[in-house]
Formats: C-alpha cells, structure tokens, sequence
C-alpha cells in the first residue's frame, strides 16, 4: 500500500497544507488539499473520498476537485462516504447551490459526477476490494476514524481529529495495524485548548500510546498547527515507548 500525503498540516501556512492522504492513487483519506498538488490525470485517478469529519481544513479541497471532474470531461466520478451527520453538513451547507453547485444533481453521459455514499461504524465495508472500517472517535463534531486493509492483509491507521480515545485503539489492535496515522495538533502548555476541543498534545499522545494493547510499528504524526511546529517537534522526541515520525506535505508511505 502507498500513502501520498498531500497536506499533513492542521492549518494554512506556506508548505503546510491541511489534511489529504492519497491510497494507491484513487482512495483519498481527508480532503484538505487536493487540486493543487495533483496533475488532471491524478485528479482523475480519485474515485473515492473517505471523510473523517466535516470541518473546513479536513473538506476544501472537494469542491475544487469537483469542479476540475465537471469541466475536464474525462468521464472520472467521485464518490464521499462518510457518517451521515458528516454527510447531511457538506450537502447542506457546501453542496447545497449556493455557496458551491450541487454536484449530485448534475449528470454527465446519465450519471451524477457526485455521489454520496453513508457509511456504517457496525460492519466493515468495501471500496474497490479495499477493506475500510470505521470508529467514532473523539471531537468537537461527528467525527470517524479509519482502518484500511488491502487484500494483502496490510492494514493503516488514520485517526482524523480526535482528542483521547479507547474505541479506536481498541480496533486498531483487532485489525493487526502497523502503521498510524495519528494527530497531535498542540503543544503540552496548550493541553486544556486540546481538551476542550478534541485534539492531542504530545503528552496526551504518549498516555494514549500507553493504552494501546500492541502499539504500532510506525506512528506518523499529523495536523500540527504550523506555528506550534517547533515545540511539537520537541515534546513528540520525549515519547520513548514508539516508533514516531512527523509526517510532511508530499511524503510518500509505503507498507
Ligand atoms: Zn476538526
Ligand atoms: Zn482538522
């Protein structure tokens, strides 16, 4: 499985783009960032959009996307699946024909070049022969986190936003996954801004880290606020129990 990350960041800042993990090519995870780090041919290549949540910097790039999918009449479609709290707020308030076009509504050659598919948190589901499961994990809004397996058995992690969890760990550990996707968005002296706002600061981390019942090969870290960087950087290299590494816009993963 490859990993594209797109924008790792949980904000705006020049080289920090917010949050989009492109799949082998065609399952995007967030969409933070999307058209202007993809050429036409690999915007095309996205069929699907796994969203965690419904906030701006997890969501922006859609609408972008849709538009290049309209007018470059390649005859690409794109599917979002989400929770339907998280589905109901994009079709409302983005999709709804006056902030953005609602995409599903327009048909090229008799198909909608948007759709939208609501998933289930109680079974596992199927893109493409790509097994996704999803948890509810801990925010501000409704928010899911991911497990994608590929037919080999290789599984990641992506929590989205979240502050502290024991569902998602939970299921982490009973798909066997290596490798995590994980945020951490303040600095320790922001902890009570964290809480209240669910999110994670590099000591919340290494508590939850500690909670898991087999801790990951790989934990790549995600959505740091881009003036906090710094301190992040510094508190995360205290965790002595993991494997950890700060994700950055562009990298590749490969498991
Ligand atoms: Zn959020
Ligand atoms: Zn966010």
């Amino acid at each position: 499985m490859n990993i594209l990350v797109l924008g790792s960041s949980g904000s705006e800042s020049p080289g920090h783009n917010p949050p989009a993990f492109l799949v082998d090519g065609f399952l995007l995870m967030d969409a933070g960032t999307v058209s202007l780090s993809l050429t036409r041919e690999e915007q095309c290549r996205i069929t699907h959009v796994l969203l965690t949540h419904a906030h701006l910097d997890h969501i922006k790039g859609i609408p972008f996307l849709v538009d290049n999918i309209v007018t470059g009449r390649q005859g690409c479609r794109l599917s979002v699946l989400s929770g339907r709290d998280v589905l109901s707020d994009l079709s409302r308030n983005i999709f709804n024909d006056r902030i953005w076009p609602d995409f599903t509504a327009i048909s090229i050659s008799g198909s909608p070049v948007m759709s939208y598919r609501q998933i289930s948190t109680q079974r596992p589901f199927n893109i493409r022969g790509y097994t996704i499961v999803a948890t509810r994990v801990n925010h501000s809004v409704p928010s899911y986190g991911y497990i994608v397996r590929n037919s080999e058995n290789t599984a990641i992690g992506y929590t989205g936003d979240t502050g502290p969890t024991d569902r998602f760990w939970k299921r982490m550990a009973e798909y066997g996954v290596e490798t995590l996707i994980v945020e951490v968005s303040f600095p320790d002296e922001m902890t009570e801004l964290a809480m209240a706002s669910g999110h994670l600061t590099p000591s919340l981390l290494q508590l939850e880290i500690r909670k898991m019942r087999k801790i990951p090969e790989r934990i790549y870290i995600t959505h740091l606020k881009p003036f906090h960087e710094t301190t992040i950087r510094e508190q995360l290299c205290r965790i002595s129990e993991a494997n950890i590494q700060v994700l950055h816009d562009g990298m590749q993963i490969t498991v």
